[in-house]
């Protein structure tokens, strides 16, 4: 019999009419013959209404309370999925993350998933029940909860399809695919019907939050194959997979545009061997990771460092920032928690020149100025004002996508 695992989004849950939708949709899998694994994210909005809570009592939350409360969105949302099947008469039982149990390890509200184990589901399984698992939560070694990051549910999916070897990983939400750029924001963005493991996890790690990275890392990891899909309708939607050599045709599959970070510039630092490695590594000590950095020249031997955070991270970042040029003597710290990352992303790339001159020339004519630069094989991403994202991210993808046609 095959296995699916089927994971809903917050929107897809997002109301009791939606749940009964959902319940249809996997009592038609279960009677077309499938073994069913659900995952659910909770309720639209619930997430951040709990997080909004926990802030009214602290600015800095504990992690460790954090998880206890904002974990629970997910188990109501599991409790209604599996009532509303009960409902349709298919015969089903809901589990939280600590009941499964998915271990992870002990970084609250950024855990990573270190081993599933799969008795309690597959015993479940073969007394033909559908399983629907609490997503974006596990417990620690040390027994507390925990939860995965925003859009940890993907992650729940994905790694539960991996361990209980399961046929697809369906990741239903509330866009019928990934598309060329956020549906939302480019109005001619197409539904990539293929596309790669790797060109997904940068466009995920870019911004593109349909789904969350780590979730496209463990299907890369263990082959699982993923479909994005709508929750709303029966279309096909995106399959990521290994990369073939037919998608190295693509230049520029993609733009993502992120506007969760923060920049944060070290003034007039002393230009001396030694200063960023203590810099990064108090970053480094307090689990904040750190996206762009940019050195400018020395001038009189001083040296301005800017880097990126997560606006989560920012205060903390600062807070470290500070201390450490209170060490090291240098001029000061500045923040600025207006600026967009925008980035085009192909595997095209590898093979085709010419791609960073194209966007800095779309980039220019709009009259957008940039801040830092970084780049790999598969990416080139632009730190910019958070005023002109929408712009940019229209403007490349006409150049790119619209206009594109495969060569730079
Ligand atoms: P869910 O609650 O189902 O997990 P998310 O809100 O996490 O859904 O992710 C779906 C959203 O991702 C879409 O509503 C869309 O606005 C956004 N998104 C951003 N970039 C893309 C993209 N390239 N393709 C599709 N959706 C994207
Ligand atoms: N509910 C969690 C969040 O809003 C997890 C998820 O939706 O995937 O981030
Ligand atoms: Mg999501």
């Amino acid at each position: 019999m095959p296995l699916v695992v089927q994971k809903y989004g917050g929107t897809s849950v997002g109301s009791i009419e939606r749940i009964r939708n959902v319940a249809k949709k996997i009592k038609k899998a279960v009677d077309e013959g499938n073994k069913v694994v659900v995952v659910s994210s909770a309720m639209t909005g619930e997430t951040d209404r709990l997080i909004a809570l926990t802030k009214e009592l602290s600015n800095r939350p504990d992690p460790r309370e954090q998880d206890m409360i904002v974990s629970t969105g997910e188990q109501v949302a599991i409790g209604l999925v599996a009532l509303a099947l009960k409902e349709l008469g298919v015969n089903t039982i809901s589990l939280t993350g600590w009941q499964v149990p998915i271990i992870t390890d002990n970084v609250h509200t950024k855990a990573r998933i270190k081993k599933i184990d799969k008795h309690r589901i597959m015993k479940h399984l073969d007394e033909g029940k559908v399983v629907v698992i609490a997503g974006f939560q596990g417990i620690s070694e040390g027994g507390d909860i925990t939860t995965l990051g925003r859009g940890g549910s993907d992650t729940s999916a994905v790694a539960l399809a991996a361990a209980l070897n399961a046929d697809v990983c369906e990741i239903y939400t509330d866009v019928p695919g990934v598309f060329t750029a956020d549906p939302r924001i480019v109005e001619n963005a197409k539904k990539i019907p293929v596309i790669s493991y790797e060109e997904m996890m940068e466009m995920a790690s870019l911004g593109s939050k349909v789904m969350q990275i780590r979730s496209v890392e463990f299907g890369a990891k263990y082959g699982v194959k993923i479909h994005v899909r709508s929750s709303f309708n029966d279309e096909e939607g995106t399959w990521i997979v290994e990369e073939n050599e037919e998608m190295e045709k693509v230049v520029v599959r993609g733009i993502s545009h992120e506007l969760k970070e923060s920049r944060i510039t070290l003034v007039r630092v002393p230009d001396k061997p030694g200063v960023a490695a203590k810099l990064f590594r108090a970053l480094g000590d307090r689990n904040i990771v750190v996206d762009m950095i940019v050195q400018n020249v020395s001038h009189e031997g001083h040296t301005d460092i800017s880097f990126t955070v997560n606006k989560v991270d920012a205060d903390l970042a600062e807070e470290i920032a500070k201390k450490v040029i209170a060490e090291i003597g240098a001029a000061g710290v500045e923040r600025n928690d207006k600026i967009a990352k925008i980035s085009v992303v192909g595997l095209g790339m590898k093979t085709h020149a010419g791609t960073a001159a194209k966007m800095f020339e779309a980039l220019y004519k709009e009259g957008i100025n940039i801040y830092a630069i970084s780049t790999s094989e598969i990416k080139i991403s632009c730190l910019i004002d958070e005023k002109y994202a929408e712009l940019a991210v229209r403007t490349l993808h006409e150049a790119f996508i619209e206009n594109g046609e495969g060569e730079v």
